[in-house]
């Protein structure tokens, strides 16, 4: 095969205990998965049920690595959240099977425009440029299923600058991750290698160049990045 220009070099994420990396397909996400987010952000999660939206693959960042802040905005958000790596694709996956379609889990960081998603909501346009813009996806390496079981519950937090914004608990989840894969498999056709931001808990805010991201969850690596 030879191409008219460089191709693009795939976008990869580290496997934990391995040299071998996870390639990434998609990037999907969830948006208002934690009613105590749901509500900060000004809406009603009895009324508005969770939905999906997305980001390129190469948003991805390596866990460590610096983000460098964004342009075209002044209100740079957090949201830590926890990643599934798909492992098996299909579509219209049956729930009592879900979970066999996942490889592994990750930390990740949906970082946000937030002031560019905020006007586009007003407008109902889409949320591309204030979530699915460079560098927007930091992600720690990913521990297998097989090592680390299926994560229902465990503690979700982020630390900036030593502070504590970000803390619940998986268990929290409106959409539990079988639940997201069935409800996501019926829109899509899942592809070994798609990556599955499961939205973030209450407590999102602002950063600013020079701040540390420290955030975790329960039995994954820690996620540590600088904004630059
Ligand atoms: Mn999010």
């Amino acid at each position: 095969m030879s191409y008219v220009i460089p191709a693009p070099v795939p976008a990869t994420v580290e496997v934990a205990g391995g040299t071998a990396r996870f390639p990434v397909h998609r990037i999907y996400c969830v948006g208002r998965n934690y009613a105590a987010h749901a509500r900060e952000m000004g809406m009603d999660p009895e009324r508005e049920p969770p939905f999906f939206f997305s980001k390129p693959a190469d948003a991805i960042v390596a866990n460590g690595a610096a983000v460098p802040y964004p342009p075209r905005t002044g209100n740079l958000h957090h949201e830590i959240e926890l990643v599934v790596a798909i492992g098996a694709g299909g579509r219209d996956i049956p729930l009592a099977n879900a979970l066999a379609h996942v490889f592994g889990y990750a930390v990740g960081n949906d970082l946000t425009r937030r002031d560019l998603q905020f006007a586009a909501r007003e407008k109902g346009q889409p949320w591309d440029v204030s979530k699915g813009f460079d560098h927007s996806a930091p992600i720690t390496a990913i521990r297998r299923a097989s090592e680390v079981g299926h994560l229902e519950r465990g503690r979700i937090w982020l630390e900036v600058n030593g502070e504590r914004r970000q803390q619940a608990d998986l268990a929290e989840m409106i959409w539990n991750v079988p639940e997201i894969i069935v409800e996501l498999s019926t829109l899509f056709e899942l592809v070994p290698g798609d990556l599955i931001f499961t939205g973030t808990p209450a407590g999102v805010g602002p950063v600013q160049r020079g701040d540390s991201l420290v955030g975790g969850i329960d039995g994954l690596e820690t996620l540590r990045t600088t904004v630059v």
